[in-house]
């Protein structure tokens, strides 16, 4: 895929404002990157940490940004208030789902366990064929590099098959996602057939 043909990108990425400061200085990147390229980010609205730098970003840089966040972490002061566009659901399972849906493509940035857990059920969801959408894993620092020995496991294990190695496309930094994207193999919900082992 093309960065062209995408409107809009959803990115998951860590809270913690603790992590390493290599990582801001990426998320920034990612941000520009964004607004560089007229792709609206799709995240989960947060202030603080990677979330908020990232958004601060796209929104320094002239770029547009949509926040989706549960009532319950408006109510605790949690959310970004400078968006151009912010949307509340009643749980967490809507926000994820919302954000998905409304995104071109999926970015996982790295996080903690929100941020695995997003990661997880979104290839859930694409090894399901219930979404075909591109995904890419950034995995700055590598930061990812326990998960995708992990994955690589499932596959050596039978738990998945190698084809769906192709449901994601892994990069370093911003500087690559072009490629990453455009590199991204093709997939549709015929994959379903095969999502029984
Ligand atoms: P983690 O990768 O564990 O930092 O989790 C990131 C995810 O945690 C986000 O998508 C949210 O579900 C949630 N989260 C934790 N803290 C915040 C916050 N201050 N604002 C918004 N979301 C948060």
């Amino acid at each position: 895929m093309d960065s062209k043909d995408i409107k809009r990108i959803c990115v998951f990425c860590g809270s913690s404002s603790q992590v390493d400061s290599r990582l801001f200085v990426e998320v920034k990147r990612l941000g520009g990157w964004l607004a560089e390229h007229g792709i609206e980010l799709v995240y989960g609205a947060g202030n603080v940490g990677l979330m908020g730098a990232l958004a601060d970003s796209v929104l320094a840089c002239g770029g547009k940004v949509t926040g989706v966040i549960p009532r319950f972490m408006v109510d605790a002061g949690w959310h970004h208030e400078r968006l151009q566009q912010l949307l509340i659901t009643n749980t967490m399972h809507e926000r994820k789902q919302l954000m998905c849906e409304m995104s071109d493509a999926v970015i996982s940035f790295p996080g903690g366990i929100g941020t695995a857990e997003e990661l997880l059920e979104t290839l859930t969801w694409k090894q399901l064929g219930l979404i075909t959408k591109p995904i890419v894993i950034m995995n700055v620092l590598g930061c990812y590099d326990s998960l995708l020995t992990w994955l690589d496991q499932m596959v050596d294990g039978h738990f998945m098959r190698e084809i769906h190695k192709n449901m994601w496309k892994v990069c370093a930094a911003t500087a690559e996602l072009d490629s990453a994207l455009q590199s991204m193999p093709e997939w549709d919900s015929t994959v379903r057939k095969i999502a029984a082992i």
